[in-house]
């Protein structure tokens, strides 16, 4: 069973190498074979051309390359393309490409579902049923790659990691998965663009900040208020607006990065001028983009999308104070492949 066998993913260039002589093969074919792992990344050993038919089949007797297998598409009417994948154990996981004039993002997940429960969002319904491993994660990117050239004849310019799940409960197999999208060993992406976005974990954003990672990171805020986020993002209960304030800080300061925050605007729940007021004057500890996002309907009627005027008035405040501020609308509605829409519906 594929199963049982070793993900060769998780193997390092010295380990493909070890296993090589181990089994009386030449070391040099390691190097090859970790190519067509990482940098022409293929989900077969079959697909391992100018490797000798012997050695893909002992490849494939110890081995498995837990990649992903495209299971079906959706194309929105503005060109987004929600993928569903399929895993290896059968699950789905879904990833949507955006293509905005002559860029293309991939969304990425992290996990199947997710564990934190926030309220207004459609994953968090279906909990978390397990981690990506960091082949999973990489094989996203590789499919959305493909499809933005085979589809639009684009190459992909931005990683977002805010499909399913939260990325820094899956903290290693992300990093890792990462790391060589952005190796050039792998697919030798700036990470100037990757963003991870998180809920916000205090202790894992200090984390971040220690292994000084080059990419960029975007928290979904929501609230500047501890009373109110704790209402909606229970995650919050546990880990106070001071406690993410204090690790951003830490974060601003050993990476010199600046941090995004995301809002979502949510009608009579977070849109009110107090509630613009008090996210300004959480911004002012380090420097930040703000993205504002529309709120896009899931199955909860309890959310609702905020008016015109209160999504205009709430911007234009947060303009007032000289904060960078990008209004982000909603893309790829008509096929559920939106922020907080992806639940795995057919
Ligand atoms: N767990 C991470 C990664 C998921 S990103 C995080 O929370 O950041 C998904 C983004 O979509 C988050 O900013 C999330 O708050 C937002 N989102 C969730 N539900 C949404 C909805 N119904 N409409 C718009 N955005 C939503």
């Amino acid at each position: 069973m594929a199963e049982n066998k070793t993900d060769i993913l998780t193997l390092s260039l010295g380990e493909i190498k070890d296993f090589l002589i181990k089994k009386g093969e030449k070391a040099f074919r390691a190097k090859q074979i970790y190519e067509w792992l990482w940098k022409k990344p293929v989900n077969s050993f079959e697909g391992m051309t100018n490797i000798s038919k012997d050695l893909r089949t002992l490849l494939d007797d110890n081995f498995v390359i837990q990649a992903v297998q495209v299971e079906y598409l959706q194309i929105s009417k503005d060109k987004t393309i929600k993928v569903a994948l399929k895993l290896f154990d059968g699950v789905i996981v879904e990833s949507v490409l955006i293509p905005v004039d002559n860029r293309a993002t991939a969304c990425i997940s992290s996990q199947v579902g997710c564990s934190l429960g926030c309220e207004f969002c459609a994953t968090a319904k279906l909990g978390l049923r397990r981690n990506l491993s960091v082949g999973e994660i990489y094989h996203q990117v590789v499919e959305i790659m493909k499809l933005a050239n085979e589809k639009y004849n684009l190459s992909l310019t931005n990683i977002v990691l805010m499909g399913m799940g939260e990325p820094l409960l899956n903290y290693d197999n992300v990093l890792k998965s990462m790391e060589m999208v952005s190796s050039e060993n792998g697919l030798g992406m700036s990470p100037q663009r990757i963003t991870l976005s998180t809920v916000g974990l205090p202790r894992m954003i200090k984390k971040l900040a220690d292994d000084k990672v080059k990419f960029n990171l975007a928290v979904s805020l929501h609230s500047a208020n501890d009373r109110k986020r704790s209402e909606f993002m229970p995650v919050n209960k546990g880990n106070s607006l001071s406690e993410l304030r204090d690790a951003l800080v830490y974060f601003n300061e050993k990476t010199n990065q600046r941090i995004t925050f995301e809002y979502l605007l949510m009608s009579g729940i977070n849109d009110s001028l107090k509630d613009a007021q008090e996210f300004a004057e959480y911004c002012k500890s380090f420097p930040v983009k703000i993205n504002i996002i529309e709120y896009n309907l899931t199955s909860d009627k309890r959310f609702k999308k905020s008016s015109n005027d209160a999504f205009n008035e709430f911007v234009t405040f947060m303009k007032s104070r000289n904060l960078v501020v990008n209004v982000r609308r909603s893309r790829g509605q008509d096929i559920d492949a939106a922020c907080g829409q992806l639940a795995g519906k057919q």
